[in-house]
């Protein structure tokens, strides 16, 4: 008989897979109120791993962190039109503190646009003072209705970049840099994602941007998931708040403004486009543990060389795990590292203490195979590179598979339906259609141009909308 499945298989009920696999992979629990999360160890070490990598590329772009307060004066946030009617539904506002009604209400950051302007107008005085390039690492909330653990969560953890030029042209280019070399790079070369830039549609704009770019990616599934964006802010914040520099010229110039953000919401697209039925796959470069070595059974001649194969392992460079948790049963443990998709398992025995061998278990490709412990340190690495690749590749051929090109709303329905996503060209569908689709819960995830670059406008000739169900 077949031993029975430890999750739910993607093909019976994709949800209900992602929901056992985020508990048994021990990633997250739900919250105690509703939307909210508690991020467990193994969850918070892969946001770890993403932040540090993130935050090394952010760095390279010459920004640098800062804080700013999770309160703002309610006042603030109704400074810019667009921006507060767009976030007004989500809004979670803080009417007492210390036991009395507050004098002004405070809300709690859905985004910091408004808090960083009020410093933006003070900060920025001359054209010396810009570009101001700043980055924050924080949690915000926003009231979700349809909360998914890590995809669409109360209060999720973010980084949220903001930004003042002196030109339009060059806060357009920073926000494409920062989603080309920031975003892009990370998910590609760490996350070992395909993921589709594109610029969104009027509609989906961000609210209070006159440009939002947007990275998708195609679930396991078929459907998508906006993984980031990247707003262009024209000068809409900067006339609000008042944010000015003294041009060389001598005149008063309002700065042009850009922000990015990037969330909590990855490692759900990590679990959702990589995970099989056996649990996560993570991909090497991004895995805080690379390599567990298991110890089969706790003799104490095992013992020593799970750990000495461990420290080999770890000053060959890599991340290393020794699990000499004998306590539990083998099976048990070999299962666990399964669901948590540490790359690979060294899994020594009593017998093969003589031979000088152990049994490598390869996550990503899957298999197992008997190795020879004195090559590993160096052979090691190179195999998690080709694991990195295939990972890729696998996410690459599922959207190339699995997107249709289709002349009609009514064919991309029709397309999307049968899991997947549909390309048709912007000219056939327009706004009118985009709200036609909307019908069918079907978004235009974005506009692409012809030869696949992100389009200058939204009407430019030869766009090309995407269009899916979405997260
Ligand atoms: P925004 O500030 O609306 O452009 O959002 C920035 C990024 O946050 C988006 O690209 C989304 O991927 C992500 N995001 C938006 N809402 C949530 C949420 N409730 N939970 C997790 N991530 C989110």
């Amino acid at each position: 008989m077949a031993k029975a499945p430890v999750l739910t298989p993607r093909t019976d009920d994709f949800p209900r897979w992602y929901q056992d696999l985020v508990a048994k992979a021990e990633l997250a629990d739900n919250g105690p109120v509703r939307g909210t999360m508690v991020i467990r160890p193994y969850g918070y070490g892969l946001w770890e791993r993403m932040q540090a990598e993130m935050d090394a590329r952010i760095k390279a772009t010459g920004t640098q962190n800062a804080y700013f307060p999770v309160l703002i004066p309610q006042s603030s946030l109704a400074r810019e039109a667009d921006h507060v009617e767009g976030f007004a539904p989500e809004l979670a506002v803080v009417t007492h503190g210390g036991g009395k009604p507050l004098e002004e209400p405070a809300v709690v950051r859905p985004t910091s646009e408004m808090i960083v302007n009020e410093y933006f107008a003070k900060w920025v005085q001359s054209y010396r003072d810009l570009p101001l390039l700043i980055n924050q690492w924080a949690n915000v909330v926003r009231w979700e209705l349809r909360p998914r653990l890590f995809l669409r969560t109360t209060e999720f953890l973010w980084q949220e970049g903001h930004t003042a030029h002196a030109t339009y042209e060059e806060a357009r280019a920073f926000a494409a840099r920062i989603h080309r070399d920031v975003y892009e790079d990370f998910m590609v070369n760490v996350l070992a994602m395909d993921v589709l830039p594109g610029r969104k549609t009027a509609k989906e704009r961000f609210a209070g941007a006159v440009n939002t770019l947007t990275l998708e990616g195609m679930m396991g599934d078929g459907k998508a998931l906006q993984m980031a964006t990247s707003h262009e802010l024209g000068q809409n914040f900067a006339k609000a708040f008042d944010t000015r520099y003294l041009s060389p010229e001598g005149r008063q110039e309002l700065v042009w403004q850009t922000s990015w953000g990037s969330t909590t919401r990855m490692i759900g697209a990590l679990v959702m486009m990589h995970g099989d039925d056996d649990g996560l796959r993570v991909p090497p470069r991004l895995a805080q543990t690379q390599v567990v070595v298991i110890a089969v059974k706790g003799d104490e001649q095992v013992l020593a060389k799970v750990r000495e194969t461990g420290d080999r392992l770890a000053a060959a460079g890599l991340r290393v795990h020794v699990d000499d948790r004998t306590d539990t049963p083998f099976g048990r443990r070999a299962v666990d590292w399964e669901l948590k998709g540490v790359p690979a398992r060294v899994e020594v025995g009593p017998r093969d203490l003589a031979a000088g061998t152990a049994m490598l278990a390869r996550r990503i490709p899957g298999g197992k195979e008997p190795v020879a412990l004195d090559t590993l340190p160096a052979r090691l690495p190179a195999l998690l590179e080709e694991d990195q690749a295939l990972l890729l590749a696998q996410s690459r051929e599922r959207r190339a598979s699995r997107t249709a090109d289709v002349a009609t709303a009514d064919e991309a329905v029709e397309a999307v339906t049968a899991g997947g996503w549909a390309r048709l060209p912007w000219a056939a569908l327009g706004p009118e259609g985009e709200a036609r689709l909307a019908e069918h819960a079907v978004t235009v995830r974005c506009l692409v141009a012809g030869d696949g670059s992100v389009p200058d406008a939204e009407d430019a000739p030869g766009n090309v909308a995407v269009v899916a169900r979405a997260y």
